[in-house]
C-alpha cells in the first residue's frame, strides 16, 4: 500500500507525485500506457510554458545558462501577472473560474522555480515566439520558455526525477476505477496485464487527462462532427479519470462542450504519433488566408496574435463544409512560415499564378477561390507596414470577413497552399476542486482523499486558451493536488487550504 496512488503519467501527475513525495508520502503513479507511450498529451508537446515574469532577472534565475550575449541579443520583454490574468480574462470571455486563474496566474513563476530545483531544465523559445528586429530577437506573445528538448524531454526529466525520489511508475497499468465508501476514497482498481487488482492508498491524486481520445464522448459532449475530428495527443486520454470521479458523485466544472482545437494537417492519422509530434499543427496562419471547399474565406486570419487565436480556429475549420481548409502563402511571407510546414507529411501545392493554384486545390470551388484570393489582394491597405511582431494593423476594408493585421497581397510566386483540417488538443470540461486541489462532491463538500490535476480540473478555459498554459496548470494544480494529497496522507492536515 502507498499513501499516495497518483493516476497518469504526464506533466501533472508527475508534479503531484513529487509534490506528495516533498511531503514524506511514499507514492506509486499508474500510468496505462506502455513504457514507450507514456507521458501522456505532454509528451506530445514541444513543452512551452507560460508564466509570469517581470524582466530577463527573473529568466536568469529560471535559465543560469543564460549567456551575456544571449541576454544582449534578445529582447524579452515582460510578462507582469496583471496581464496573465488579463489574457485568461480575454480569452475566455471573462469566464475562467477567478480562483483556478488567480492561483495558476500567481503561482506560476514559483512553480517554473520548483520545477527549476528539481531538476527540470528550460530554454527561451527563440524559435517559434520571437522575431528578429534590427539584429535582435523579441518575443511578441507573452510565451518566452520551453522545457530542455521539448515534451519528450520534459518526460524524461521528470521520470528521472520520480526514480531518483524513489517514486514508484507502473507502466501498463490502467486505473478502472476509485475504491470509496462513505468515508472517502481508499484506492484504485487497476488492471495490468490482464489482471485487476485492488490497490489500497491513504489518497489519491487523479491526473488522467481529457477526454479527447473518446469519439463517443467527443460526439456527446462537443457535439455533432467533433466524431470525425483528429486527436493531435495520447490514444489514451479517454475520460477515464473523470469517468471514475462521476462515479462517485463528484461535481463537473467548466465548459464540457468546450475543447482546444487547432489547424491540422488534413491526411494526419487518427491519432497523435510521437515520431511527428506536434508537426502536424499549421501555425502560421497569420501570413496567409484560409480557404474552405466553396472557395471562400471564413474567418479573420489576423485577428490577433496566433498564440491568442490558434486554440479556437480548429473548430471553425471543423465547421467547414467537408471538414477542411487550404492555407494560402506567397513567397513574400514563405520565410515566416514554422518549422512544421517543411516536414514530409504535409499535403501541400505549389503554382506559379494564382489561376493554377486555385485549379490545384483539392475538392475546391477553383473559381470562387481565385475570385476570392482576387478580392482579397484588391482590398489590402498596402499604405500600413507589415510587421510581424506587433498587431501592425496592416488590413482589409470593405469584405464581409476582414483580415485584420498582417493583411499582404497574395501577388509574389511561387504561391503555396497547405490543407488543413480539426485537430482536438485536450477537453475544457472537468472536475470541480477546491482551494486544496480537492476533489468536491455534487453537495460542494471535498471527497475525503481524492483530488485532481491537469486537463481533469474543470473551470479554468472557455472557448479559448492562451498558448502554453497547459503545461503551467498541470504544473500549478499538481503540485498543488500532491501536496494536499501527501499531507492528508501522511496524517497532515492537507485542506488547510479549502
Ligand atoms: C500536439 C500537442 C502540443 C501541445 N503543446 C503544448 C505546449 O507547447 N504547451 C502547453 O502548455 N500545452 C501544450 N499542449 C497541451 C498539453 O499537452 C496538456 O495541457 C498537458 O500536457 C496536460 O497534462 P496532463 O498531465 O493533464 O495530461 P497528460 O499529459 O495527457 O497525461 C495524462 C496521463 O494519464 C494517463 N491515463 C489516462 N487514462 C488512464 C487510466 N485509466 N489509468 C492510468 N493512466 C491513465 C495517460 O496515459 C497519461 O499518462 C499540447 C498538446 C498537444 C496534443
Amino acid at each position: 500500500m502507498a499513501d499516495v496512488i497518483v493516476v497518469g503519467a504526464g506533466n501533472a501527475a508527475f508534479a503531484a507525485a513529487v509534490a506528495a513525495r516533498e511531503q514524506g508520502a511514499s507514492v506509486t503513479m499508474l500510468e496505462r500506457a506502455p513504457r514507450e507511450l507514456a507521458g501522456g498529451n505532454t509528451r506530445f508537446t514541444a513543452g512551452a510554458m507560460r508564466f509570469a515574469y517581470d524582466g530577463v532577472d527573473d529568466l536568469r534565475a529560471l535559465m543560469p545558462d543564460l549567456t551575456d550575449e544571449e541576454v544582449a541579443a534578445t529582447d524579452f520583454g515582460a510578462y507582469p501577472e496583471a496581464q496573465f490574468l488579463d489574457d485568461m480574462g480575454r480569452v475566455t470571455d471573462y469566464r475562467t473560474d477567478p480562483d483556478l486563474c488567480e492561483r495558476l496566474v500567481r503561482e506560476s513563476r514559483p512553480t517554473m522555480l520548483w520545477m527549476r530545483r528539481q531538476g527540470v531544465r528550460f530554454a527561451p523559445i527563440w524559435g517559434r515566439q520571437a522575431f528578429k528586429v534590427d539584429g535582435r530577437f523579441r518575443f511578441w506573445g507573452g510565451l518566452t520558455v520551453e522545457a530542455w528538448a521539448g515534451g519528450p524531454g520534459l518526460v524524461d526529466a521528470w521520470t528521472a526525477i520520480a526514480a531518483r525520489e524513489g517514486i514508484e511508475v507502473l507502466y501498463g497499468a490502467r486505473a478502472v476505477s476509485l475504491l470509496s465508501d462513505d468515508a472517502g476514497v481508499h484506492g484504485v482498481r487497476v488492471k495490468q496485464g490482464g489482471r485487476t487488482r485492488d490497490l489500497m492508498a491513504g489518497a489519491v491524486a487523479l491526473a488522467a487527462g481529457g477526454f479527447q481520445a473518446n469519439t463517443e464522448w467527443r460526439t456527446r459532449y462537443l457535439g455533432p462532427g467533433w466524431d470525425t475530428a483528429k486527436v493531435r495527443g495520447s490514444r489514451f486520454n479517454t475520460g477515464d479519470g473523470l469517468r471514475m470521479a462521476l462515479e462517485i458523485g463528484a461535481m463537473p466544472h467548466g465548459q464540457w462542450s468546450g475543447c482546444h482545437a487547432v489547424q491540422w494537417e488534413r491526411n494526419a492519422p487518427e491519432f497523435g504519433d510521437l515520431a511527428v509530434g506536434d508537426g502536424f499543427q499549421k501555425h502560421s496562419y497569420p501570413w496567409g488566408v484560409l480557404i474552405n471547399a466553396r472557395g471562400e474565406r471564413f474567418l479573420d486570419e489576423g485577428a490577433d496574435f496566433r498564440n491568442y487565436t490558434y486554440a479556437r480556429y480548429g473548430r471553425e475549420v471543423l465547421r467547414q463544409p467537408r471538414q477542411f481548409a487550404w492555407q494560402v502563402f506567397d513567397a513574400k511571407v514563405a520565410s515566416l512560415l514554422r518549422d512544421e510546414y517543411r516536414i514530409r507529411q504535409v499535403t501541400k501545392v505549389t503554382a506559379d499564378t494564382l489561376e493554377d493554384l486555385a485549379a490545384r486545390l483539392e475538392d475546391v470551388d477553383a473559381a470562387q477561390a481565385l475570385a476570392t484570393l482576387t478580392a482579397f489582394n484588391a482590398a489590402v491597405r498596402t499604405e500600413v507596414a507589415f510587421d510581424p511582431n506587433v498587431k501592425d494593423g496592416r488590413r482589409t476594408e470593405g469584405l464581409a470577413i476582414p483580415k485584420s493585421n498582417w493583411a499582404n497581397p497574395i501577388d509574389t510566386p511561387p504561391f503555396e497552399a497547405y490543407a488543413v483540417t480539426c485537430g482536438v488538443t485536450f477537453t475544457f470540461g472537468g472536475l470541480r476542486i477546491d482551494r486544496a486541489g480537492a476533489v468536491l462532491d455534487v453537495d460542494l463538500a471535498p471527497i475525503p482523499g481524492l483530488y485532481a490535476a491537469g486537463e481533469m480540473v474543470g473551470g479554468l478555459f472557455y472557448e479559448n486558451y492562451p498558448g502554453g498554459t497547459g503545461l503551467m496548470a498541470g504544473a500549478v494544480f499538481g503540485r498543488l493536488a500532491g501536496t494536499s494529497a501527501g499531507a492528508m496522507a501522511g496524517g497532515r492536515d492537507g485542506r488547510s487550504g479549502a
